[in-house]
């Protein structure tokens, strides 16, 4: 256990709230955004729901002024799966704390079987709040759709690849094509969306999306980079050098097992540096 402790260090900011804001602190003196994440997913009581609520609100209030109150959490963790009022309940509540100290929340998207329940939650929210976002996934199917729909109701969207392993049927497979509806979906978002985050390592959509604005003269202050801690460091320098604006997602905590598994399973490099790290490497 203490192995996987020490491998997850690379993707994981530490196991409590302060590791994760001491890393947003270090973030912010380079120029660095940032968005914190209680690990943790698929509660299967209310009372994990509300613990879930509770850290996430904790956290909020930790954070210290200097730095954006931002913080990414799971529906699933805030009991979707158990009842939609629950987890509305839970949801709410943070975004309370959020509005009270100025912060904002991302809604995190997960598999497939959850997208629509997470859209329709999301909306149920943005009745009462604008300080909250949604995360849509190039992958499927049906983003486009939800894209467009985004941006005619002014909604805040993280667009990413998408890191949960899908079907045919709901998900396109194929690399390239992935490829080609995240700079479609991006260009739109980019047009006419409210402060969109490119969310990719790839540094063929960095590079086009970059492009792209350069060539639609869209300024840097209308949209964001984000990544994920741990990849790509130097990127995110480089980045906020050519006067982007870069966010790097922080995950903190003890149930860091889902998250790492799905960083490994989607890039070899992650493995092998697991695996040089294990020999000492
Ligand atoms: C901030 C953030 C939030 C996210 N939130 C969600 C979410 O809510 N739901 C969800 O399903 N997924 C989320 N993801 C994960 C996302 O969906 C992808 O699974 C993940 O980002 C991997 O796809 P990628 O586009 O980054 O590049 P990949 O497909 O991993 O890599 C493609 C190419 O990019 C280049 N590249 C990638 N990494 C590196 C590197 N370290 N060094 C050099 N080149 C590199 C290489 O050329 C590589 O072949 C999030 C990702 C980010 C960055």
């Amino acid at each position: 256990m203490k192995a996987f402790t020490f491998l997850a260090r690379r993707f994981v900011a530490g196991e409590g709230p302060q590791d994760a804001v001491r890393v947003g602190e270090h973030l912010q003196r380079r120029g660095i955004r940032a968005t914190f994440d209680k690990l943790g997913e698929d509660v299967t009581s209310p009372e994990a729901a509300k613990r879930a609520a509770e850290a996430a609100k904790e956290l909020l209030r930790l954070i210290p002024p200097d730095i954006e109150r931002n913080v990414s959490i799971k529906m699933s963790s805030m009991g979707q799966g158990i009842s939609r009022d629950l987890c509305l309940e839970q949801t709410a509540s943070i975004l309370d704390v959020a509005t009270e100290v100025g912060g904002f929340v991302r809604l995190d998207m997960e598999g497939s079987s959850l997208t629509r329940d997470t859209i329709e939650v999301f909306h149920e929210l943005r009745k009462r709040y604008d300080n909250v976002g949604i995360v849509l996934q190039a992958y499927l199917h049906r983003t486009l759709d939800d894209v467009r729909e985004a941006i005619a109701r002014g909604d805040r969207v993280r667009l990413c690849k998408g890191a949960y392993r899908e079907p045919p049927e709901v998900a396109l497979q194929d690399m390239p094509e992935i490829r080609r509806n995240f700079e479609a979906a991006a260009h739109l978002l980019l047009a006419k969306g409210h402060l969109p985050a490119i969310a990719t390592h790839d540094e063929k959509l960095i590079r086009s999306t970059i492009d792209h604005v350069r060539e639609k003269g869209i300024e840097a202050s209308r949209f964001e980079f984000q990544m994920l801690y741990g990849l790509r460091p130097r990127r995110w320098t480089s980045l906020v050098a050519e006067g982007f604006n870069v966010r790097v997602y922080v995950p903190y905590g003890t149930h860091w097992f889902p998250y790492f598994y799905r960083r490994l399973r989607e890039r070899k490099e992650n493995v092998l540096f697991v695996l040089k790290s294990l020999l000492g490497g």
